[in-house]
């Protein structure tokens, strides 16, 4: 089973849920951070790691003495990587989008295939060996998410082959394209709401995103009976039973958990009593999964 822990907005508490949940999660899995622009799940379930990939994008490349100026290049490039100056093509690596239309256009063979570094894909265990773990991390000054992450969603098919368990997706904030891909792979969304008005406002944003995709989505409510919120929370608990949304935990406000969450501490860890949180959303999760797993 897959499952992404998503949320509307950064700081909702999603990476916490995740990696307290892998550190409950009795059966095999992999703890994967898909938030590739900016991965932090390593420094709550600190990894040995024990394999690096360069992830790669192919670009073309000109050799301007085959090159007959014709522009079919240039025509078919949608992302308008290619440009034609005074006659002269000039590429611009960093906007091209790797779909390969140029190579299959050029009539003269005048264009080499090379390659741009998308950012690389790191992978080992945590928890002493308890979980198998995987990032991707972009290179610096890399705008383009979607074909590493591509990438990620490759090495954990590849993983699970290699020996079948759960995955846990620490999704990356917001509802953009690399946030949809992830939910889109996922057999479950568990979505982290907060109820304070900015939390509420993306987490209803986030569902309105979510709810097309078709796959089964639940809630955690994160920082509930904050001092001075119940009508928050309640919104929140309104909101969820229109829409049939399932709670599957309501994670109390703490400050120790703020310090914990400073100090790169799993939250689970922190007490008997959070680690019985953790253990009941766990349960909560394969309940409203209805399916049979290992734990
Ligand atoms: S591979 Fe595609 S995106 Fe890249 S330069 Fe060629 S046509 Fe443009
Ligand atoms: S399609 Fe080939 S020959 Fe034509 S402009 Fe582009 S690189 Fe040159």
């Amino acid at each position: 089973m897959r499952i992404a822990i998503a949320s509307g907005k950064g700081g909702a508490g999603k990476t916490t849920v995740t990696s307290s949940l892998v550190s409950v999660w009795k059966s095999s899995c992999i703890a994967v951070d898909t938030d590739v622009e900016a991965p932090n799940l390593h420094l709550f379930l600190p990894p040995v790691i024990r394999k690096r990939q360069q992830i790669d994008l192919e670009v073309p490349q000109l050799n301007p003495e085959a090159c007959t100026r014709c522009g079919a290049c240039r025509n078919i490039c949608s992302y308008k990587a290619i440009a034609q100056f005074a006659s002269r093509i000039t590429i611009f690596p960093d906007m091209c989008h790797g779909c390969g239309g140029c190579f299959l256009v050029c009539p003269a063979q005048a264009l080499q295939r090379g390659k741009r570094e998308l950012g690389v894909l790191e992978e080992g265990t945590v928890l002493d060996g308890r979980a198998r773990f995987l990032m991707g991390r972009t290179r610096i000054g890399e705008a383009m998410t979607p074909p590493l992450l591509r990438a990620v969603h490759q090495r954990v098919r590849e993983m699970l082959e290699e020996l079948p368990g759960d995955v846990l997706f620490d999704a990356p904030p917001g509802v953009s394209c690399p946030t949809m891909t992830v939910a889109e792979a996922a057999d479950l969304v568990l979505l982290v709401a907060e109820p304070t008005p900015f939390g509420f406002y993306d987490f209803r944003l986030a569902h309105q995103a979510f709810q097309p995709l078709g796959v089964p989505l639940a809630v955690i409510m994160n920082r509930s009976a904050m001092p001075g919120n119940a009508e928050g929370d309640e919104n929140v608990r309104a909101y969820c039973r229109e829409n049939m949304l399932p709670i599957l935990a309501e994670l109390p406000f703490s400050r120790e958990v703020a310090e914990q969450y400073a100090q790169g501490g799993l939250i689970a860890e922190m007490s008997p009593l959070w680690r019985q949180h953790f253990e009941q959303l766990r349960d909560a999760i394969l309940s409203f999964s209805g399916e049979k797993l290992h734990v």
